[in-house]
């Protein structure tokens, strides 16, 4: 079994690594926080001193950090990954960051020599937990055959966006997508029982018909219509309203750059903005219902 690079050993990069250890791979990992590389090392990871340490000799590098800034430090500033790598170690970040900075990173591991996919997950915590995690990835057919069957032990779905910065692309669009449906079906809801309709015939009514969604069917804003929705527990996530409030952020940065209109992404974003701004980042997303009611 091979050795694994793996730098970002936090809620999700734990867990993942060690779905990697459980099917025999050595884990050889970096963090910056002790408590992070304590945890790690209580769990079989081998320690490294370094992101470069961690990288250096492995057959994959893995790197599950917070942002953009986080990914660019590792790989091309102190962190001295892409210097330390071997021609052959195949380079993944599945960290959820900026489009532009992911096809930076990519274009200096091609002019180190390095073969490298940007591989974002969905699915969260419990995913990451029970190796059912969605990667997105972005990167060349040959690098994404290759990183294939080690995304795998830690996914279900495994599914190749396109060229550098689409597993990106692909995260930041889904997203947005769920941000936004989640604040129509919360304004939905709201308008509804403003109207003398009961959310629950409200939910058997267009569960079936046209305004059905994700967010609707599994993250439901209001409590007791669906099972696995946080509302249930008080608004405990879940997705926390921060992470998607960062999501949205990073399709304004993406729409900015591409020149391209969102204008419901950006209103999503300022509604998130404001609702997280107010002390909610911790709640799950679907928290957001609280705003528009005017709790
Ligand atoms: P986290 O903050 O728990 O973990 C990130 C880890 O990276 C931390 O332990 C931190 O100390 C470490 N780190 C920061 N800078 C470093 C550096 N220079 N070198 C080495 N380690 C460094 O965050 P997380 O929840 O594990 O999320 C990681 C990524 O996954 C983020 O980009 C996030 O958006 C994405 N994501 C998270 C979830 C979720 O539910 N938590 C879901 C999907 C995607």
């Amino acid at each position: 079994m091979s050795t694994i690079g793996f730098i970002g050993l936090g809620n999700m990069g734990l867990p993942m690594a060690r779905n990697l250890l459980a099917t025999g791979h050595g884990v050889r990992g970096f963090d910056v926080v002790p408590e992070a590389l304590e945890a790690a090392r209580a769990n079989g990871v081998e320690i490294a001193a370094s992101a470069a340490a961690a990288a250096r000799g492995a057959e994959v590098a893995i790197t599950m950090l917070p942002a953009g800034e986080h990914v660019r430090d590792v790989y091309l500033g102190a962190g001295k990954l892409l210097a330390a790598a071997d021609p052959g170690t195949l380079l993944i970040d599945s960290s959820t960051i900026d489009v532009a900075t992911a096809r930076e990173v990519h274009g200096a591991a091609g002019e180190a020599g390095l073969t490298m996919i940007d591989a974002p997950v969905s699915g969260g915590v419990s995913g990451a937990e029970a190796a059912t995690l969605t990667f997105m990835v972005g990167g060349s057919e040959e690098a994404f055959a290759r990183a294939r069957p080690l995304l795998s032990l830690m996914g279900r779905n495994i599914l190749h966006a396109g060229g550098p910065g689409t597993g990106q692309a692909a995260k930041t669009c889904n997203n947005m997508i769920l941000g936004i449906s989640m604040i129509a079906v919360a304004e939905a809801f709201n308008l509804g029982q403003a109207l003398g309709l009961e959310a629950e015939r409200l939910y058997e009514i267009s569960s079936k018909a046209s305004g059905s969604c994700w967010a609707m069917l599994n993250h439901h804003p209001l409590p007791n219509i669906v099972e696995t929705s946080a509302a249930n527990r008080d608004y405990e996530p879940g997705f926390a309203a921060a992470m998607m409030h960062k999501d949205l952020k990073l399709s304004q940065a993406a729409a900015a750059q591409a020149g391209v209109a969102t204008p419901l992404g950006a209103e999503a974003t300022a509604l998130y903005t404001i609702f997280v701004n107010a002390g909610n980042g911790g709640l799950d997303y679907s928290g957001i219902v609280k705003l528009i009611r005017g709790d």
